[in-house]
């Protein structure tokens, strides 16, 4: 079944074990969780520790595990360590810019409105067609 991350259990399980954190030693946490718990969570005076290397957790999230939705705290350099690059986001510079080449474009066609978009890349904002 699908938790609130859209991942299911067993492949988090799966994944948490590959990197060395025993899911049932996570805290249980709300099923449904509302944005002050989880403000509360990473703004409290002694934060979560990281579920990997114990030092102060700097995010968390909530994911299923068979005993229940559960916190998992992690530092910032294990928050890194456990988040898969998306795979429709450009690693490129090229690619960021085409994107937002083309997020202008819908804008100037929605709007009519043409944008004045002066980027590092060029000196007088043109742009390309
Ligand atoms: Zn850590």
């Amino acid at each position: 079944m699908p938790g609130p991350s859209g991942a299911d259990a067993t492949s988090t399980e799966a994944q948490l074990t590959e990197h060395g954190i025993n899911p049932a030693s996570l805290p249980s946490a709300p099923a449904q969780p509302t944005r002050r718990q989880f403000r509360d969570r990473v703004t409290a005076v002694r934060l979560a520790p990281c579920a990997l290397c114990g030092e102060a957790g700097a995010a968390t999230r909530v994911i299923p595990t068979a005993a229940g939705p559960c916190w998992l705290d992690l530092c910032w350099p294990h928050v890194r360590t456990l988040t898969r690059p998306s795979t429709t986001v450009p690693d490129t510079l090229e690619g960021v810019l085409a994107d937002l080449h083309r997020a202008i474009e819908e804008s100037e066609t929605a709007t009519g409105v043409r944008l004045p978009v002066l980027l590092w890349t060029d000196n007088a904002g043109d742009r390309e067609a």
